[in-house]
């Protein structure tokens, strides 16, 4: 507030340095939201009519509206048991339209990507990390965001890493990319003159940033913290219901403890009923979505079905150990009873 730079402050600068490396990649560009970051990767792609793009069904809407929002077709191939697109769907969903791959590390838990670099690799198609909900969570070694060309991070109040307001960031290791993005980000314009490209406003709050720094430093107890809620809730219900574990050598951020089981609304009312705070991501597939409806429609059996399954369980990092034990008791006492 001092110096006076409201928007896209010297505070900026410093969170995309400290982005950058968090992901592994050379570049950050700090916007004003996720759904921002997310359009902008894909603008850099190039896309427009006719070309399809494939995704997942189970996510926030952003993920297809950024899609559609360069004009191409949200494909969506069905989800695996880790609620993260199927990597051996996504193959036969390729055409010859097929332009890129969205990989939305649902909940936190990073896509399986060796499969899924490899396929766009022999197709030549690009890939998008949406890592809206996996900021710093790992797989084989490597952090959200540094597997594809380009990923988008958020960090609207709800996330993990989160600000005070809404914020976003593109991480890419092109310099080409990085310029082109700071571009869009600002009108399209270069030395705020010069409008090169149609883009709107996407520059983010210099105090957004600055909280964000701050944020940052105590990121990593707070990912711990959630994580041992969830290894908590693992051991005592995971002989009830399905837990979301931990596959080999990936790091959960749990964004959201989803458990999957038979019963599920009665679960919920009886959670609720007990005062504790449960709920569904999502009930509804995005292209079941109204905005959708002239989708081609897809045959998503999994992901259907995960719908009537899924149930987000109490787990951040303000939660106390008692807190964690009411909520195990009251799932136990559901399925014993
Ligand atoms: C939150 C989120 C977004 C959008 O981020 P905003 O900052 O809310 O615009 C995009 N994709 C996924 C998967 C998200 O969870």
């Amino acid at each position: 507030l001092r110096h006076g730079r409201i928007v896209m402050g010297p505070e900026v600068a410093e969170l995309e340095t400290a982005l950058a490396r968090q992901c592994g990649n050379a570049f950050a560009v700090a916007v004003d939201s996720g759904s921002s970051a997310l359009y902008l990767a894909l603008r850099c792609l190039d896309l427009g009519p006719g070309d399809e793009v494939i995704t997942t069904p189970l996510s926030w809407v952003a993920t297809f509206n950024a899609i559609a929002a360069t004009r191409a077709l949200p494909v969506a191939v069905d989800i695996g048991d880790d609620l993260n697109m199927d990597p051996a769907a996504i193959e036969a969903a390729i055409t010859p339209n097929t332009r890129a791959i969205v990989a939305v590390h649902y909940a936190g838990l990073v896509c399986d990507m060796a499969p899924i670099m490899d396929t766009a690799a022999r197709h030549g198609l690009d890939v998008v990390e949406d890592a809206a909900q996996a900021f710093s969570a790992h797989r084989d070694g490597s952090p959200a965001g540094s597997f594809s060309r380009l990923a988008a991070l958020s960090m609207n109040p709800m996330k993990v890493f989160s600000a005070y307001g809404e914020a976003g960031a593109v991480v890419c290791d092109e310099e080409a990319l990085y310029d082109r993005l700071t571009m869009l980000r600002y009108a399209g314009t270069v030395n705020r003159e010069e409008c090169r490209e149609i883009s709107l406003n996407h520059k983010p709050d210099t105090i957004q940033a600055s909280m964000l720094l701050v944020v940052l430093r105590h990121l990593e107890d707070k990912v711990e913290q959630r994580r041992k809620i969830a290894r908590y809730y693992d051991g005592e219900l995971g002989s009830l219901v399905a837990c979301p574990g931990e596959p080999q050598g990936a790091r959960h951020v749990y964004y959201d403890y989803i458990i999957q089981c038979d019963r599920r609304d009665d679960l919920k009312c009886f959670l609720e009923s007990r005062g504790i705070e449960v709920k569904i991501h999502h009930e509804t597939l995005i292209p079941d979505q109204p905005a959708y409806e002239n989708l081609p429609a897809q045959d998503l059996p999994a992901a259907r079905r995960a719908t009537e399954r899924i149930l987000s369980l109490p787990c951040h990092e303000a939660m106390r150990d008692d807190e964690a034990e009411y909520v195990a008791a009251a799932v136990r006492n559901f399925f014993v009873f």
